[in-house]
């Protein structure tokens, strides 16, 4: 049997903000053929509950990385928002070490913080132009 290939999506930047798009397209995939993997920092339930809309994605499995600083144990503290603080040394690279374990084909993201980890001999990362991307992680509020 021929290997799936999975693809992974950024939800911030990515599939919120061109949701219509990214569902027409990702709806005719060969799901026999295709993963679909979302790759975030935030835990499924509560990206859930932000925006439902995710659910008819269909997807396959979910990584957040804020559940995985957790898991292994780093230091997490959380800002006047409550999101998640980690050091940048850990937390940006994180989706390219899922990508890496995974064997993700190509990853849509647009945080460039996240595209310089990634080895493109394993994962073609592909930047979304977004002209209001901002890091709330490394620029105060
Ligand atoms: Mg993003």
């Amino acid at each position: 049997m021929m290997k799936k290939i999975k693809l992974g999506f950024d939800i911030h930047g990515v599939l919120d903000t061109h949701f219509d798009r990214y569902h027409k397209l990702i709806s005719s995939f060969d799901r026999d053929k295709v993963e679909i993997h979302i790759i975030t920092g935030m835990k499924e339930p509560l990206a859930l509950e932000e925006n439902p809309n995710l659910q008819l994605l269909n997807y396959d499995k979910w990584f957040s990385i804020h559940q995985y600083c957790e898991d292994l144990g780093a230091d997490i503290e959380f800002d006047h928002k409550n999101r998640p603080l980690v050091d940048p040394k850990i937390w940006d690279k994180q989706k390219a070490d899922y990508c890496h374990r995974e064997e993700i084909l190509f990853i849509f993201d647009d945080s460039p913080h996240y595209g310089q980890h990634m080895d493109p001999n394993i994962v073609v990362y592909l930047q979304q132009h977004n002209p209001s991307w901002k890091d709330w992680r490394h620029v105060a509020e």
